[in-house]
């Protein structure tokens, strides 16, 4: 398979990425990881006039710790986040899930900023910017604007971009919660999931005082589950509460059938999976989340 004919630009600022996405009249497409883009390209779902590639940017590739937030710059790889100490010690899920992210390769060229802009609904970055209250920083010809990332993705491989829009970073705030797991089932281990759960909790006593929970998989995009985040912190926590808790998630999704498993079954998967989270979740662990 080849692609159809494109030209090809490198700019070395944002600001000249910008102009070229401008120039383009929206026939333009941003290049980071290449590890989506690429695939369509020569499949020709997308026949972009000009690829604008943000390689040779400098300055986009980041993971910094400002006061409560964890600001990542769009060009930072997969493999980054996975190995990164600041992103294991503040913001645990993220280390974790990276392991499910594709292969080795993948993880490599892979970048946040591609990702997210990418949308994937059974895509790990994603779900974990909803989970996390994440904000996005895009730049336009008018400037910088902030959305958060429950707004950033509006469907299935859509976002809420304008054509002459770039991702250029994504701020997670620092959760004071003291439990969390991730869950995920794919076919394969590397593969896009077909239902999955982060979730964290902050214990005080033999209750909870607060939680979080985000899926993945079973909808056209990520979903934070704030009604079942409620419902939660009101359950006792005993034997039961793990199966309370799955049907507390299960009451809140309605996966549809699509060629890669029916509706039914990733509801099923989602409901062992949230038992899992919540026994996970409520294990003592060292690193807070
Ligand atoms: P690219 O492919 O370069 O770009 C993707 C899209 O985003 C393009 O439309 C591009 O124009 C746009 N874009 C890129 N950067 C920006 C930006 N800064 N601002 C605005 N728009 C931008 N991902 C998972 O999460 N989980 C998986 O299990 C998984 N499995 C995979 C398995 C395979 C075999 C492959 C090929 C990919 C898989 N991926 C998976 C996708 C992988 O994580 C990609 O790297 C990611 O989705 C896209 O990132 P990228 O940097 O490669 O983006």
């Amino acid at each position: 398979m080849k692609p159809a004919k494109f030209d090809y630009v490198s700019p070395s600022t944002v600001e000249a990425a910008i102009e070229a996405l401008v120039a383009s009249n929206g026939e333009g497409k941003l290049l980071a990881g290449g590890q989506s883009l690429l695939p369509l390209l020569n499949f020709r779902m997308a026949r972009p006039s000009v690829l604008i590639d943000l390689n040779r940017i400098e300055g986009l590739s980041y993971i910094e710790h400002r006061e409560d937030r964890i600001a990542v710059g769009a060009l930072t790889r997969h493999r980054d986040l996975e190995h990164s100490p600041l992103i294991a010690a503040k913001l645990p899920i993220i280390s974790a899930a990276m392991r499910h992210v594709a292969h080795l390769a993948i993880r490599n060229r892979g970048t946040i900023g591609g990702s997210l802009s990418h949308a994937d609904p059974a895509a790990e970055l994603p779900m974990l910017a909803v989970f996390y209250d994440a904000t996005i920083s895009i730049r336009g010809p008018d400037g910088l604007r902030k959305v958060a990332a429950e707004e950033f993705f509006v469907d299935a491989l859509t976002n809420c971009l304008e054509p002459d829009e770039i991702v250029v970073e994504v701020g997670f705030p620092v959760l004071d919660h003291d439990g969390w797991a991730f869950e995920e089932v794919a076919r394969r281990f590397g593969d896009f999931a077909l239902a999955s759960i982060a979730i964290s909790v902050r214990r005080r006593g033999g209750a909870l005082e607060d939680a979080r929970v985000a899926v993945m998989g079973v909808a056209d995009t990520p979903l934070r589950l704030r009604e079942a985040e409620r419902e939660l912190v009101a359950l006792p926590l005993d034997d039961q509460a793990p199966e309370l808790f799955s049907e507390i998630v299960a009451s809140k999704i309605s996966p549809n059938d699509d060629l890669h498993a029916s509706g039914e079954y990733r509801m099923h998967l989602l409901k062992e999976l949230s038992r899992r989270a919540l026994r996970t979740a409520l294990t003592p662990k060292e690193q807070a989340v």
